[in-house]
């Protein structure tokens, strides 16, 4: 007999947001009858959620949407999101794609499908960017995995760094309603999800649009409401958005994992500003001081790009000695790639060879200090959240600290999804330490 259930596929290329709204699309798809199946096999759908953030994040999207259609050419093959949203004609011109969306209205994905899988023909309009003003309401209803959670709780950005297409892709920032994230995150723990991870595009705007600043902060005071809340960490803030009532609930409230992420992105003046970005390196410097003065033990980890426009030996160096002298438990280093469609873009770039070195340089770097924020904890007790698939070398459990210590522990396949109590023993790597079970 044939089988009449109908198949979806999906693709997520890009970040954390991305990754929430494909899951929340996925259940959409379940509760009307789907079977969702590898990208890789024969699907009646396939949905490629796609990422613009770098050029060759978007050549990535259109190859994975052109070998779908080849692998069935009878199946429907849609782009949506980031991508679409800042190129819509580039994609649109893609043969192979059936349809397309930009950033909002994810939630009609399935109606779309299922019409042109009717034999009707849709519009694909993809509105301009400044016109998505509301916040699209998607929710986690399924979990894959109950050791940790994205939420999303905002969407957009108006800050419009010289280097980021993002403000183009998705749109003025838009907030989520306070109790319906108040209400997803309740039920993610006590369907046992034991870490929640609050996700935005431009996280510490939330509330903004209505011009409050401190909405981010009433939220997190919220949540100190919900019972069996284990930990929250925040995906990625400016350190100009961290209010005082905020270091506050870091610092008093155990929910709150003490662990930052704070875009540094350069150390020199001169490029920040160049980057349109928001602080200069004493004010950056000043907020750290002040997190560390009142949250002990925090991971302050950060971005930075390196190879931008104007950047020079001595620039560069001025980068390298703000990363030391700041501490950072972990750099994440971006060698700079022009983004078409951005100011940065059309300015002078630098020769790759130069960017490529500078990036080496700083990667050196970031491993010392690595190595430096693990030994603070060398002999300490933690609590580790064991992860549900153990290290590929080793064979070990592996969790992570609320301080962002990547910890490898002997022990039983119960202990997964389990906060357990370790002993820091010793430094593997750079990236990971070696820890005892306290019995
Ligand atoms: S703050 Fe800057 S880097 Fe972050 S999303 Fe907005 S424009 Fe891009």
């Amino acid at each position: 007999m044939i089988s009449m259930i109908k198949r979806a596929a999906f693709y997520t290329l890009g970040c954390k947001v991305n990754q929430y709204e494909t899951e929340a699309v996925i259940d959409i798809f379940i509760d009307n009858g789907y079977q969702i199946v590898n990208f890789s096999e024969k699907a009646d759908v396939y949905i490629v959620n796609s990422c613009t953030v770098t050029n060759e994040a978007a050549r990535k999207t259109r190859q994975i949407a052109r070998r779908a259609k080849r692998r069935s050419e009878d199946s429907i093959v849609a782009i949506v999101g980031c991508y679409t949203q800042a190129f819509p004609d580039e994609v649109r011109d893609i043969e192979e794609i059936d349809f397309v969306m930009g950033s909002n209205n994810k939630a009609d994905i399935l109606d779309k499908a299922e019409e042109i899988l009717a034999g009707k023909s849709i519009e694909n309009d993809v509105k301009e960017y400044k016109e998505l003003k509301e916040y699209e309401e998607l929710e986690l209803k399924r979990l894959t995995n109950t050791t940790r959670a994205n939420v999303k709780i905002e969407d957009g950005c108006n800050q419009f760094c010289s280097y980021c297409i993002i403000p183009y892709a998705r749109g003025p920032v838009r907030s989520r309603k306070k109790e319906d994230v108040a209400a997803e995150i309740k039920r993610l723990a006590e369907q046992g999800v034991k870490e929640i991870i609050l996700t935005g595009t431009h996280l510490g705007a939330y509330g903004s649009e209505n011009g409050n600043n401190k909405e981010l902060t009433k939220l997190m005071a919220d949540l100190t409401e919900i019972e069996n809340l284990n930990r929250v960490r925040l995906s990625s803030i400016e350190g100009t958005e961290i209010d005082k009532g905020m270091m506050d609930l870091i610092a008093e409230e155990d929910i709150f994992c003490p662990h930052l992420h704070l875009p540094l992105q350069s150390g020199s003046n001169k490029i920040l500003e160049a980057m349109n970005r928001p602080y200069t390196l004493e004010e950056f410097k000043k907020t750290v001081a002040e997190l560390r003065n009142r949250i002990p033990d925090l991971a302050v980890t950060t971005d930075v790009i390196v190879g931008f426009p104007g950047e020079t030996e001595e620039t560069f160096a001025e980068t390298l000695e703000a990363v030391k002298e700041i501490g950072f438990s972990k750099v994440h280093v971006f060698p700079y790639s022009a983004r078409e469609g951005t100011p940065a873009a059309e300015m002078e770039q630098l020769n790759g060879n130069l960017v490529k070195e500078y990036s080496k340089k700083l990667r050196l770097v970031n491993e010392a200090l690595m190595l430096d924020y693990q030994k603070e904890f060398i002999g300490r007790e933690k609590e580790v959240l064991i992860e549900e698939v153990r290290d590929h070398t080793t064979g070990l459990l592996t969790g992570y600290t609320d301080n962002y210590l990547k910890v490898l522990v002997d022990g039983s396949d119960n202990l997964k999804n389990e906060l357990v109590k370790v002993k820091l023993k010793k430094s593997v790597d750079p990236y990971h330490l070696k820890g005892e079970i306290i019995k």
